[in-house]
């Protein structure tokens, strides 16, 4: 059943459509960090967790110092109960100021802490006295309990990567675990009789090394994906059928055979093993002989180009749209710019380039060298990917050239 090439927004929304959501688990928050939220953990302490000081200095009543001037001070008594951080002090008396820590609990009968560097104490018939020859305004230097995050609050929302601000934040509002996204485990294989088993085999002179497979594998690993397993097939219908059935991934992607050319068999194995097949070409360049299906057991299956770069273009794009789909993470976006690049009606391009800001500060990108789908070197001098869509209404978009599922 192959019906119009879709363009490439449509084909990301079958896409979409199509990705199954994956499962949850509970992780400690110490290993949490580059996993995606299922669920926003919520503060189970506020955060500050109580009333505390931002300097070290003496915490007093800002309204007994109200009248006070240069003409007639004010005076204090302090008294030694020392407001350590960890130690919760006890209450003030009328006209007492505390010792107090950054970071200890400001006593019952505070609302101000006055900076230590500020203040002039003076020894009298054996007590330290405080003198203020101005008021002390209330609030100064304290921090109130809960105006980080108020106990009860969602601390990282859905579909977001936990950062390390974000294990820090979890752990001072008291949350041990958190949940999230099951990683999904890939299952990549790599099509051709041409590609060579292993070194060894290179003796044969139409033999290519198979440089899709450790591509891809790099890419994975750079997401984070810790489970992935690699496979051969030559072009042979039993081999390929072989390759492609295994229970344990939760998505498969091939590389080669999805072309129009004899040895082409990846779509007419996937019908025979029960698969829809959702689109077979995407009007893109490179990348155009790029197939999705989802497999009789509703796993999806992303048929990727055999040229190295149409494979890199369609796992970028492809693979990172269902990855953020089934994780449920929201899609890409991409950073608009302004550029004279050519358009091609009808067909979207992905160029690879170098992004740049130019003198004012605007961003730029500059194209790298040859364009051509089996051309990897200038992919290699490049940083980024710009898309250029046929339609005269969209600017180009940059995206780096790296797969990631940061926002
Ligand atoms: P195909 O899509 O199978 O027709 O392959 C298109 C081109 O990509 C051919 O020149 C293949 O030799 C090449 N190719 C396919 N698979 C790989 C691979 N795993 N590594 C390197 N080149 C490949
Ligand atoms: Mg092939």
């Amino acid at each position: 059943m192959v019906r119009a090439k879709p363009d490439v927004d449509t084909a990301l929304r079958i896409l979409r459509d199509n990705a199954p959501e994956l499962t949850t688990e509970m992780v400690p928050v110490f290993v949490a960090s580059g996993r995606v939220v299922a669920t926003p953990p919520l503060a189970q302490l506020p955060v500050p967790r109580f009333r505390a000081s931002a300097m070290d200095g003496f915490a007093l009543a800002s309204d007994f110092t109200l009248r006070a001037s240069a003409e007639d001070p004010v005076h204090m008594l302090v008294v030694e109960r020392y407001g350590a951080a960890g130690v919760a002090a006890e209450g003030l008396r009328a006209g007492e100021a505390a010792r107090i820590a950054t970071g200890a609990p400001v006593p019952n009968g505070a609302d101000s802490v006055l900076i230590k560097e500020e203040t002039v104490s003076t020894m009298v018939g054996g007590g330290r006295r405080l003198s203020l020859t101005m008021p002390v305004p209330a609030g100064s230097n304290i921090r109130l309990q809960g105006e980080d995050v108020l106990a009860g609050a969602p601390l990282v929302a859905r579909g977001k990567l936990l950062s390390p601000a974000g294990i820090g934040l979890m752990v001072a509002a008291g949350v041990s675990e958190v949940e999230v996204r099951r990683w999904p485990r890939v299952r990549l294989v790599c099509t051709g009789s041409e590609l060579a088993a292993d070194a060894a085999s290179l003796d044969h002179p139409a033999r290519i090394p198979d440089s899709n497979g450790p591509m891809l594998m790099a890419a994975l690993r750079e997401i984070g994906l810790p489970y992935h397993s690699c496979h051969h097939a030559a072009d042979e219908a039993d081999q390929l059928e072989k390759g492609l059935i295994d229970g344990d991934a939760d998505i498969l992607i091939s590389t080669g055979g999805v072309s129009a050319g004899d040895y082409d068999l990846i779509p007419g194995t996937l019908e025979k093993l029960g698969a829809t097949i959702h689109f077979n070409g995407v009007s893109m360049r490179p990348g155009k002989p790029i197939l999705f299906a989802t497999l009789a057991d509703n796993r999806p299956f992303l048929g990727l180009p055999g040229n190295p770069v149409a494979a890199a273009v369609g796992f970028r794009f492809f693979f990172g749209a269902l990855l953020r789909e089934m994780l449920r993470v929201p899609i890409e976006a991409g950073i608009p710019i302004k550029t004279r690049i050519p358009r091609r009606p009808g067909t979207t391009l992905f160029l690879r380039g170098r992004a740049h800001h130019d003198d004012y500060g605007a961003l730029g990108i500059e194209l790298e060298g040859d364009q051509r789908s089996h051309i990897l070197s200038s992919v290699v001098a490049a940083d980024s990917w710009i898309r250029v869509d046929g339609n005269e209404t969209r600017a180009p978009l940059l995206f780096s050239q790296l797969l990631s599922l940061k926002s």
